[in-house]
């Protein structure tokens, strides 16, 4: 079974943190354009200084430019085995190219996984998020603490919060995903690929609802 999964969500639901563990589950690659277009800004590339105004409001980055960073990401040979989408697409018009990339390389969307959890369950997460500087591991000042405060736990590297988990950022960008990824929802339920989870509970009851619905769909193409 080929996973090329989509994670779907707002701002701050945990599919980064569930990214990683199902990257660790089936050794398939997460992409994550929020964590490519963050290094490009923190490099300073003529991509990091476009996007970054449009980060700094909470607004998305044209769709042509993460369209471009996806289409040459897919490429790469480890995705030839099935990949793991965090935060793209992010707009129908990003769902659409991300068909005609995938077709040219005879590939569809085997899962779509949104999460559903509060308003207030995001702001809460968001307010307390801290990330590794080095490999990007998510944790939360209370909900899921370091061992160590500042430190990874992973690889040691420094962790840091980022410039838009702030209050204002925030809610503009709980706006910008319910106007324009939400739709997305009725997208993928077209295409008979998404699949709905509550995102309320620990990281690994959710984990574990994730792996359930990707290797029960597994059992059933395998019958019919
Ligand atoms: P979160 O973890 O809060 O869901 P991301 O790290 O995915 O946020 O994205 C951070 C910012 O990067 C977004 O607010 C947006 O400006 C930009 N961005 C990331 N992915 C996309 C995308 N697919 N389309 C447009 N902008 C994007
Ligand atoms: P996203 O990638 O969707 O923006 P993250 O994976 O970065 O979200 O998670 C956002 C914040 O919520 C982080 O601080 C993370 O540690 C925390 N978090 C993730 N999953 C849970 C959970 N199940 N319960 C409580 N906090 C969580
Ligand atoms: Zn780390």
């Amino acid at each position: 079974m080929v996973y090329n999964i989509v994670l779907v969500g707002p701002p701050g639901v945990g599919k980064g943190t569930q990214g990683i563990r199902l990257k660790e589950r089936y050794g398939i690659p997460i992409i994550s354009t929020g964590d490519i277009l963050r290094e490009s800004v923190r490099i300073g590339s003529p991509l990091g200084k476009e996007a970054k105004s449009f980060m700094d409001k909470g607004a998305l980055v044209p769709d042509e430019v993460v369209v471009d960073i996806v289409g040459e990401r897919l490429k790469k040979k480890d995705c030839a085995d099935g990949f793991i989408l965090d935060g793209f697409p992010r707009t129908i018009s990003q769902a659409d190219a991300l068909e005609s990339l995938l077709e040219k390389q005879k590939k569809t969307i085997t899962h779509v996984i949104i999460f559903d959890v509060s308003e207030e369950e995001v702001i809460r997460r968001l307010s307390g998020r801290r990330l590794c500087k080095k490999c990007g591991n998510a944790y939360h000042v209370i909900f899921n603490p370091p061992d160590n405060v500042g430190v990874c736990d992973k690889c040691g590297g420094q962790l840091y919060q980022r410039d838009d988990d702030n209050e204002e950022t925030v809610l503009k960008r709980l706006k910008v995903y319910a106007s324009q990824t939400s739709p997305l929802i009725e997208f993928y339920q077209d295409r008979g690929v998404l699949n709905k989870i509550s995102g309320l509970g620990s990281i690994e009851e959710i984990f574990e609802r994730i792996t359930f619905v990707l290797e029960k769909r597994n059992d059933n193409s395998k019958d019919s």
